[in-house]
């Protein structure tokens, strides 16, 4: 199948108020012109290099999602154009993309990635920790950044009943925090897992290889 009709086919399977990040990462900027040309504007990436490099080529309303761990010495690369960072896992970040968003005179949308997977040591916040960001930013803190949602990555696992209980969890926090004030995203699930991150409470799925195909790395 073409990118094309992998799009589209993901589009079908997506209710309409679940939002579609098309994560394009190590894939050629026409690919991503494609499916633009379908209707596509929302786009996520995982390293600034390749971000930073892809920007120019194609078009402005493009909003680009950071999805990938960010060192806070490179925010100032993106802060000028970035849409939502995605992956924001430490006060540190938080406090650097607040600064460099004011120096462009607007304010940066963020998640606050928060840990779910059991198993798997990926990165995130604990859920003590996200609790904290989230009461400093109420109090004002960081004021060039606006806190939407939160996002997880489960266990890398055939145990969807793990992967559930993971994503269940997340959901949790997000409708405790938007209690105290509401938020719009909660950005959990990607190509083998988006239909029970749905069923779960999620309403942004972030997709790559099934639309993109296969990603190929150099050798390194
Ligand atoms: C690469 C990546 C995705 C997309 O993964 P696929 O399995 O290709 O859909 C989603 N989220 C993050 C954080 C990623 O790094």
């Amino acid at each position: 199948m073409s990118i094309t009709e992998n799009y589209q086919q993901i589009l079908s399977s997506i209710p309409a108020h679940v939002q579609l990040v098309a994560v394009s990462k190590t894939h050629p900027v026409e690919a991503i012109q494609e499916i633009y040309n379908q209707g596509q504007r929302v786009f996520g990436e995982n390293k600034v290099q390749e971000l930073v490099a892809k920007y120019p080529e194609l078009p402005k309303d493009i909003k680009w999602h950071l999805i990938g761990h960010l060192q806070s010495n490179k925010v100032k690369y993106i802060a000028e154009f970035i849409d939502t960072i995605e992956s924001v896992d430490s006060e540190k970040l938080l406090l650097e993309i607040s600064r460099q968003a004011e120096k462009h005179q607007r304010t940066i949308k963020v998640l606050l990635q928060v840990k779910i997977a059991e198993e798997d040591s990926k990165t995130g916040l604990e859920i003590s920790e996200a609790k904290e960001l989230f009461l400093q930013y109420l109090q004002g803190q960081f004021p060039n950044i606006e806190i939407t949602g939160l996002m997880g990555l489960a266990t890398f696992t055939d145990d969807m009943e793990q992967v559930e209980r993971e994503f269940l969890f997340l959901k949790r926090l997000y409708d405790s925090l938007s209690i105290q004030k509401p938020l719009t995203t909660l950005s959990m699930g990607m190509s083998g897992d988006y239909q029970l991150a749905i069923a779960s409470g999620s309403n942004s799925v972030r997709i790559g290889s099934s639309i993109f195909g296969q990603r190929e790395y150099p050798q390194s």
